[in-house]
C-alpha cells in the first residue's frame, strides 16, 4: 500500500494527511487536507473552487457566484481531444485549459488502484467530459 504524506498548502492549517485516505489536489497547485481548506485556498488566491465526489460530479462550488459557466457543459456528449493540442495551465505539465469554457481547466485523473492516468477528464468548472485521443508521455 503507497502512502501519500502531503502538507495542506493553507498556512493557518499545514495539516500533514494521508492523501490516499482524503485531501485535494487543489487546481491552483499545492493539496488542501480538507473541502474548508480548500475554499480558504481557493478564497486566499482569489480563485475559484469546484469539490467533487467519486463520479466527479460537481457537490460544491463558488464558481457559480464569480463564474456562470459552473456546470454548463455537464450533460454534453463528451469531446475527443489530444492531449498535446491543449493549452496548458501554467506551468505544468499535467494541467490544460479547458477548450470548451476556457475557464475551468484539466487535471488528468489517475486509476484510484493502479495510479496509471486515465484517458478520460472532466473539466472542474463546466463539467465538461473529454476523452484524451492521446495522452502525455508522462509516469
Ligand atoms: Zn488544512
Ligand atoms: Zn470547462
Amino acid at each position: 500500500m503507497m502512502v501519500d504524506i502531503q502538507t495542506c498548502k493553507v498556512k493557518q492549517c499545514s495539516k500533514r494527511f494521508d492523501f490516499d485516505k482524503g485531501g485535494f489536489d487543489s487546481s491552483f497547485g499545492g493539496y488542501v487536507c480538507s473541502a474548508e481548506c480548500a475554499k480558504k485556498a481557493a478564497s486566499e488566491a482569489g480563485r475559484a473552487y469546484a469539490i467533487h465526489d467519486e463520479t466527479d460530479k460537481i457537490i460544491e462550488t463558488n464558481a457559480d457566484k464569480i463564474n456562470d459557466k459552473a456546470g454548463i457543459n455537464l450533460q454534453k456528449p463528451p469531446i475527443r481531444v489530444k492531449h498535446s493540442e491543449l493549452k496548458r495551465e501554467g506551468d505544468s505539465a499535467f494541467k490544460s485549459v479547458c477548450p470548451a469554457c476556457d475557464d475551468g481547466m484539466l487535471l488528468m485523473r489517475r486509476d484510484q488502484h493502479t495510479f496509471k492516468l486515465l484517458n478520460d477528464d472532466i473539466c472542474i468548472l463546466c463539467g465538461q467530459h473529454f476523452i484524451y485521443e492521446e495522452m502525455p508521455n508522462l509516469p
